[in-house]
């Protein structure tokens, strides 16, 4: 498959005030599906105070069904959809996490990643607590049970507090949902509503299948709670340096989606149209890879004037597992996904447009598929600056080795794409299209000016979510 695609951590729900909470944090779900493919789950809590809760391994549509959202009862659900790394996809990593306290049933959904996990965790355990899974999101619920002291909504803050790192949440109990962001807000949250019923989610595509508006965003170091007495926004700690996660726009969130104040869609435009000026070239046609590089092929396509086409097909409805002839076929993974389109591609000069190249090994494979087909050149052209770093805060990066751009030149990856030329988006031209506010995006991948300190050695956790 495409196994050097960067993955998204995590996506979340939460859904505050329907008596049918559960069916809409599935469909919530499913528009956030993107965020991630392995395990899914769903916590309601009830009026009387009992919690249900179903998660599994695989994509939203094969894990529900009618019988399982009507055993999910209550007015209030929160839900996580999740990318793992191999070693950790087991059904004790899906979220959310659920557990059962002094007060009664409370759940946490996470997208994110803290860099202090394995510090409090030691610290934790060293004081009795027992861990149920190797993900850094448990923490939270440990850190509230431990505060239990403090009426709820103190508890959540003074636990929020603790934390370093990535983190939109959304917590749930008896009488809350609460959503949280970090203080340097790196992944999205926003809030939608639709009659008396409110919704949290990491991007706003799941607002439109409820048919429901957004009202606001999460603000970075704020709280936002519902309860019976409305909605109340907080503080639980100082906004930080602004750190919105730049490659949201570029690959991860949806182009549909509105969130860190702008449409993913415009922003990913952009990104074409700042490629197209910055690196031009003769061919006869520009065509994406899909779907991530459709938007930036367009904006490629309007400032150069180069025809646009769909000269590969994805395909959409891959399942889970797949059975391999016992003949290898060769590039199996890539074919699975990707088709070339004949009579688009013989005998043209074609500009290939990707969002990100991480090991080059997919890019070549899209290459060579594209030559197969009969181009006559290949122009590779990738809507975003070199990736020398990778991520602390709750994407899945390969290691700094691993990355292609980290230990060749262009002119080398060229050579091993076995492509006509290569070109990549500027960092001034990345800055440009998100428009001209770098200090307010985190751009440590590209830059390596990472905005929150970490210890490499202590965080085990890190790429476990
Ligand atoms: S390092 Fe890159 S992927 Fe990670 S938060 Fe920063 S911009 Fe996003």
């Amino acid at each position: 498959m495409y196994k050097d695609k960067i993955k998204e951590a995590c996506g979340i729900i939460g859904i505050y005030g329907h008596d049918e909470a559960a069916k809409l944090a599935y469909l919530g779900l499913y528009a956030l599906q993107h965020r991630g493919q392995e395990s899914a789950g769903i916590v309601t809590i009830d009026s009387s105070g009992k919690s249900y809760e179903i998660k599994e391994m695989g994509l939203v549509s094969e894990i529900f069904d009618e019988k399982k959202l009507n055993y999910l009862k209550g007015n209030k659900a929160i839900g996580h959809v999740r990318y793992s790394t191999t070693g950790s996809t087991t059904i004790e990593n899906a979220q959310p996490i659920k557990v059962n306290y002094i007060n009664g049933p409370l759940a946490v959904a996470h997208n994110g990643n803290l860099i202090n996990s394995q510090e409090i965790r030691f610290a934790l355990e060293k004081s009795g607590s027992i861990f149920e899974s190797t993900v850094d999101s448990e923490i939270l619920v440990h850190l509230i049970a431990k505060n239990n002291m403090y009426d709820f909504v103190e508890a959540v803050k003074n636990s929020l507090k603790e934390l370093k790192g990535a983190f939109s949440f959304v917590i749930l109990n008896k009488d809350f949902l609460i959503a949280a962001r970090d203080p340097n807000g790196f992944r999205p949250l926003e809030v939608g509503q639709i009659d008396g019923t409110y919704i949290v989610a990491s991007e706003t595509c799941a607002f439109d299948l409820l048919n429901a508006k957004r009202i606001f965003t999460v603000e970075p170091g704020e709280i936002v709670v519902f309860s019976k007495d409305g909605v109340k926004t907080e503080k639980f700690a100082e906004r930080q340096r602004s750190a919105m996660c730049v490659f949201e726009f570029i690959y991860f969130a949806r182009p549909d989606s509105f969130i860190f104040n702008r449409t993913v869609n415009d922003i990913r435009r952009e990104l074409g149209r700042q490629l197209g000026k910055e690196a031009p070239c003769e061919a006869d046609v520009v065509i994406p890879v899909p779907d991530s590089g459709v938007i930036a092929a367009i904006g490629y396509s309007e400032t150069t004037g180069i025809k646009y086409d769909m000269g590969l097909i994805r395909n959409h409805y891959i399942g889970r597992t797949f059975i391999e002839p016992e003949q290898a076929i060769r590039d199996f993974g890539v074919k699975l996904k990707l088709n070339s389109v004949r009579e688009i591609l013989e005998g043209k000069r074609v500009v290939v447009i990707d969002d990100s190249i991480v090991r080059g090994t997919t890019s070549r494979k899209i290459a060579k598929m594209i030559k197969q087909a009969g181009a006559k050149e290949i122009h590779y052209r990738i809507s975003s600056p070199p990736i020398f770093n990778p991520c602390f805060y709750g994407m899945d990066f390969p290691t700094r080795t691993e990355l292609i751009a980290n230990n060749h030149t262009i002119e080398e990856i060229r050579k091993y794409l076995r492509v006509d030329s290569l070109a990549y988006l500027s960092l001034d031209g990345l800055i440009k299209a998100i428009g001209g506010k770098k200090d307010k995006f985190c751009m440590a991948c590209f830059d390596g000016d990472y905005p929150l300190p970490f210890d490499n050695k202590q965080n085990k956790f890190m790429f476990e979510k």
